[in-house]
C-alpha cells in the first residue's frame, strides 16, 4: 500500500548547519566520530560490553546527549533569570502529565532534522528507540496535563516560570484489562534511572510538623505531641521552549528524613530503628493518588500536599531573599499559582513565613500573602471540592491552625460589617464549616488570594454564581476566567508530523509559535489542492496508527473506518456509557436491518478508572464486553468495531489523536469544566460531537457551531429538570432505548454475569440516572446521523475539518498563559539572549 510508506521529506534538505538555533553548538552530537557525544555516552556511561548494549542504553545515550547540548543554556537560563531579577511566577501543582520528553525536547531545540539523519546513519530504530522512555505520568488526566502544557508555554514565551511539584516514586497506576475488567499495577517509572532529573542536595529545605508518624500495617499514623522534621531533596527537569531560548525549571520534590544516619541512635544501637525512620520519610512521596475529580481525605495525601508547599514556598522565599531586602516587594517579584485546592496550604504557610520569620504584622502580611497568590478552580463536583478535618491541623499543623482560624474569624466580622445579621451567610462562608469541624480549602484559598479563576466561561460563570456565589458576593473583582489550552507543539507538531508540514507548507510556520497563525487556513478551505492535502495527511495518520497498535498490541484496525474516539478518565460525568448506548443502537439497527447502508466504523475508548471508584470500573467492564460480543458477530464484521485500549496515557493520546476522525465530548452539561482533549482533537482536524459544556462550547463557537456535531440539554436544562428527570420515562416512551436496555438488560453483553447487568440497571434505570444518559439519547443519535450522512461526502467533511483547524488557535496554551501573565501575574518576559 502506497500510504504504508514512511512520511517521504518532500523538501530537499536544507543546509543542516542553518537549522540549528546558533546557540546551540550540536555538531558534536551527530558527527559519528569516536569522540561524539551520543558515542561516548554509549560506550561509558554504562560499562557494558557493545554486546550487551540495547535499545534502553542507546536511549539513553541519545538523552544524555541532547541534555548536554542543552545544559549550558539552561544554567545561563538561571543566571539571566538571576541578574535580571524579574517577577517570577511559581506553578505550584499536585500533579505534573509530562509524558515522554526525549522527542519533545529534539524538536523544540530544533533539532528533529539533524535527529532523523542521525538515527538513519547509525541504523537506529527511531521508534523502538524513543519508547524506552517511561512515560512520566506524574498526574491523573487533565490538570497535571495542564500544568505540563503550561510550563512549556510560559518557557516558549520566554517567561520566567518554575514548576513545583512532587517526585513521586510511583506516578499513575498501569492499567491492564483481565477478564474486562480493570486490573491497576504500580508504575515503577523510576526502576532506571531518569536521564532528565538533575538532583540538587544542596538545596534541599527542611519541613516541620507537629507529630511524628509511623507506618504501621501499610498506613501512616500520625503520633501526637512528637515534633519531627522531613527534608524536601529538589529534582530538577528542563523545560524547553521552543526554539531553545529560554529554558525554565520543573522542581520536583523527593521527602527523606533531615538525619539519613542518627549516629545518636546508631551508638545506642539502634540501627534498624534509625533506618526504619528513614522509610518513614520517604513514604510521603512514595506514590501519586490515582483519584480523579474525587478527594478521598486520606491523612498522607494531607502532608504530601503540605510537603509540597512548604518545599516550594520555602525555596521561592530564598530565591526571593537573594535579589531583594524588602518583604513588601514579594508580591512585585513573586507570583504563586495553586493548580486546584491542593496547595492551598499556601495561604496559612506564606502568613506563617511573614508573621513568625520575618516577624511582620498581621495586616501586612495578609495584604502581601493576598496578593502574591492566586487560586485556580478545576471542578464544580461537589466529592471534589477538598476539606480537611480540623483535628489533622491540630495534630501536624498547630501554627498553621492558628493562623486559619484568625484568618476566619476576621472573615466572619468582614461579613458581618457587610451584611449585618445574617448569619447564613456568615456559615456558608466560613472557613471552617460548623458542625463537621472540616477546613474548606477552596474557601481558604479564595480568602487568601487576589486572583481566582474558572478554566472555560461556563465553568467560571458556574463558580461564581451557583457553587461560591456568597465569596463572589463578597469579593467580586477576585473572580475572572482563564479558558484551558494545549500547547500546539506537542499536540500537533510533534505528535502528527504529516499534518503540521501540510500547514506550514499552505501557511508558513509562524503558527507554531503563534497559533491565531491558523486563520489562514480558514481562506483555503475551499482550496481543492489543499483539502486533498489534508484529507491525505488524515489517512496516513490513521495507517500509522494502525501500523503502531498491530505492532504494539497486536490489534488490527482498518483505516478505511471511521475512527471515533472517546479517550479520557472514565467517569459517570463524562458519560462513556452514553456513548456505549449508541454503539449498541447502531448494532441493533444492523442486526435488525442488515442491508443498512452505513459507513463502516471503529469505536476508540482508553480511560483509566480510579481504583475505588465501582461505577467507573463497571463502565471499562461493559465497554469491554461490548467490544467482546461485536467481534464475535459475524454479521457486523468490517462494519462495527469497538476497541478498548488499555493504558490511557500521554503517549498514547500522541498516537490516537492524530488518526482520529471523530471527537467524543458528552459529559452531562455544567459537568465538565473545561476539558482539553476536546481541543487537541480539534486541532488534528477531528470533528466533534458533543454537548454545550466545558470549552467545547466556545470552541463551536470559533469554528462556528455549523461545523460542530453538538446536541443534548444545556447546563440550565439539565439543572431546571433535575427535580422532575426521570429515566423510566424516557425507557417507557422511546422503542429504541427501550430496545438498547432491554439488549443490554438481557445479558446479550455479558452472560453469566448478572452482576454487571444488574448494576447498570441500576446506574442507568432504577437509581434516577443521576447523570441523565437517558435524557440525551436521541439528540445524540441524531447528531451521529448527521455526521454519518456528512462522512460520505469526503469534501463537505474535510472542508469542515479545516474550519476546526483554522479555528483552533485559541485554544493554544500560550494564549491562556499570555492571559494569566497579564491579567493575574503581570509578569513580562525576561529573553535569554544568544551567545
Ligand atoms: C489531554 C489529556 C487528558 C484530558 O482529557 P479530557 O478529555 O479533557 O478529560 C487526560 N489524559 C491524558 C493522557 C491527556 O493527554
Amino acid at each position: 500500500m502506497e500510504e504504508n510508506q514512511k512520511t517521504p521529506t518532500h523538501r530537499p534538505e536544507p543546509d543542516v548547519a542553518n537549522s540549528i538555533p546558533p546557540q546551540y553548538d550540536c555538531g558534536c552530537l551527530f558527527s559519528g566520530s569516536d569522540n561524539a557525544l551520543y558515542e561516548r555516552h554509549l560506550l561509558f556511561d554504562n560499562v557494558l560490553a557493545s554486546s550487551e548494549i540495547g535499545n534502553r542504553e542507546r536511549y539513553e545515550a541519545v538523552a544524555h546527549s541532547v541534555r548536554d547540548i542543552l545544559s549550558q543554556r539552561w544554567e545561563k537560563t538561571e543566571e539571566i533569570y538571576d541578574r535580571e531579577n524579574p517577577k517570577l511566577i511559581g506553578y505550584l501543582s499536585m500533579e505534573f502529565l509530562i509524558g515522554r520528553s526525549l522527542s519533545n525536547n529534539i524538536v523544540n531545540l530544533g533539532l528533529d532534522r539533524l535527529a532523523r539523519r542521525f538515527f538513519h546513519e547509525h541504523q537506529l530504530d527511531e521508534l523502538a528507540l524513543l519508547s524506552e522512555e517511561p512515560d512520566a505520568g506524574l498526574g491523573n488526566g487533565g490538570l497535571g496535563r495542564l500544568a505540563a502544557c503550561f510550563l512549556e508555554s510560559m518557557a516558549t514565551m520566554q517567561l520566567p516560570g518554575m514548576g513545583y511539584g512532587l517526585r513521586y516514586e510511583y506516578g499513575m497506576f498501569k492499567q491492564s484489562i483481565v477478564d474486562g475488567w480493570q486490573r491497576e499495577q504500580p508504575d515503577n517509572w523510576l526502576r532506571r534511572p531518569d536521564p532528565w532529573e538533575v538532583a540538587r542536595p544542596h538545596l534541599a529545605v527542611p519541613v516541620e510538623l507537629g507529630c511524628s508518624f509511623e507506618v504501621r500495617e501499610g498506613s501512616l499514623r500520625a503520633i501526637a505531641g512528637v515534633p519531627s522534621s522531613l527534608l524536601g531533596i529538589p529534582y530538577d527537569r528542563p523545560v524547553v521552549g521552543y526554539g531553545g531560548k529560554n529554558i525554565n525549571t520543573l522542581r520536583l520534590w523527593a521527602s527523606a528524613t533531615p538525619h539519613v544516619f542518627d549516629f545518636q541512635e546508631f551508638s545506642a544501637g539502634d540501627f534498624v530503628g534509625a533506618l526504619a525512620e528513614r522509610l518513614t520519610a520517604e513514604t510521603v512521596t512514595r506514590v501519586l493518588y490515582p483519584d480523579d475529580s474525587t478527594s478521598m481525605g486520606q491523612g498522607l495525601r494531607f502532608v504530601q500536599e503540605y510537603f509540597l508547599v512548604a518545599c516550594s514556598l520555602a525555596d521561592l522565599v530564598r530565591r526571593f531573599q537573594k535579589n531583594n531586602s524588602s518583604w513588601d516587594d514579594l508580591p512585585e517579584k513573586v507570583a504563586i499559582q495553586l493548580n486546584d485546592t491542593h496547595p492551598s496550604l499556601a495561604v496559612a504557610e506564606l502568613m506563617r513565613i511573614l508573621l513568625d520569620v520575618a516577624k511582620l504584622d498581621w495586616e501586612r502580611s495578609w495584604d502581601i500573602t493576598k496578593r502574591t497568590l492566586a487560586y485556580t478552580n478545576h471542578t464544580l463536583l461537589p466529592e471534589a471540592l477538598e476539606k480537611w478535618p480540623l483535628r489533622w491541623f491540630e495534630l501536624m499543623l498547630p501554627r498553621h491552625l492558628q493562623i486559619i482560624l484568625e484568618i476566619d474569624r476576621r472573615l466572619g466580622e468582614e461579613v458581618q460589617t457587610r451584611w449585618p445579621g445574617d448569619n447564613g451567610r456568615i456559615e456558608r462562608i466560613a472557613i471552617v464549616e460548623q458542625g463537621s469541624h472540616l477546613v474548606r480549602m477552596a474557601h481558604l484559598a479564595i480568602a487568601g488570594s487576589h486572583s481566582t479563576n474558572g478554566v472555560a466561561e461556563i465553568h467560571s460563570n458556574l463558580l461564581r454564581n451557583v457553587t461560591v456565589s456568597d465569596l463572589a458576593e463578597l469579593y467580586p473583582d477576585r473572580f475572572n476566567n482563564k479558558t484551558n489550552g494545549v500547547t500546539p507543539r506537542r499536540w500537533l507538531l510533534l505528535s502528527n508530523p504529516g499534518l503540521a508540514e501540510c500547514i506550514s507548507e499552505a501557511i508558513g510556520d509562524r503558527w507554531k509559535t503563534d497559533a491565531t497563525d491558523l486563520k489562514h487556513l480558514k481562506s483555503l478551505a475551499d482550496d481543492s489542492g489543499f483539502t486533498s492535502a489534508v484529507q491525505t495527511a488524515k489517512r496516513r495518520a490513521k495507517v500509522r496508527f494502525a501500523d503502531w497498535l498491530k505492532a504494539q498490541a497486536g490489534i488490527q484496525v482498518d483505516p478505511d473506518t471511521i475512527f471515533d474516539s472517546q479517550v479520557k478518565r472514565i467517569h459517570e460525568y463524562k458519560r462513556q456509557f452514553l456513548n456505549g448506548l449508541r454503539i449498541v443502537a447502531l448494532y441493533h439497527r444492523l442486526r435488525q436491518n442488515p442491508d443498512l447502508d452505513t459507513p463502516p466504523r471503529t469505536f476508540f475508548f482508553a480511560g483509566k478508572a480510579a481504583p475505588a471508584y465501582h461505577a467507573a470500573k463497571l463502565i471499562i467492564k461493559f465497554l469491554n464486553n461490548l467490544a467482546a460480543t461485536i467481534d464475535g458477530d459475524p454479521l457486523v464484521r468490517g462494519r462495527l468495531r469497538v476497541v478498548f485500549l488499555p493504558d490511557y496515557c500521554v503517549s498514547l493520546a500522541e498516537q490516537l489523536i492524530p488518526a482520529s476522525d471523530v471527537s467524543n465530548q458528552i459529559s452531562t452539561a455544567g459537568y465538565e469544566a473545561s476539558g482539553t482533549s476536546n481541543m487537541k482533537f480539534m486541532m488534528n482536524g477531528a470533528l466533534t460531537i458533543g454537548t454545550r459544556d466545558g470549552a467545547t462550547i466556545e470552541m463551536a463557537e470559533a469554528a462556528g457551531e455549523e461545523n460542530f456535531f453538538l446536541f443534548g440539554l444545556t447546563a440550565d436544562q439539565v439543572a431546571k429538570s433535575r427535580g422532575w428527570y426521570s429515566p423510566g420515562w424516557h425507557y417507557e416512551h422511546e422503542a429504541e432505548i427501550r430496545a438498547v436496555l432491554d439488549m443490554i438488560f438481557s445479558g446479550e453483553f455479558s452472560r453469566n454475569e448478572p452482576a454487571v447487568t444488574d448494576a447498570m440497571r441500576n446506574i442507568l434505570l432504577l437509581g434516577g440516572d443521576t447523570y441523565m444518559h437517558l435524557a440525551d439519547f436521541t439528540s445524540y443519535m441524531e447528531a451521529d446521523s448527521r455526521l454519518q450522512s456528512l462522512y460520505r461526502e469526503p469534501e463537505a467533511w474535510h472542508r469542515k475539518a479545516i474550519l476546526n483547524i483554522a479555528a483552533s488557535g485559541r485554544f493554544s496554551s500560550d494564549r491562556t498563559i499570555g492571559e494569566y501573565a497579564r491579567d493575574i501575574w503581570e509578569v513580562r518576559p525576561c529573553p535569554v539572549p544568544s551567545n
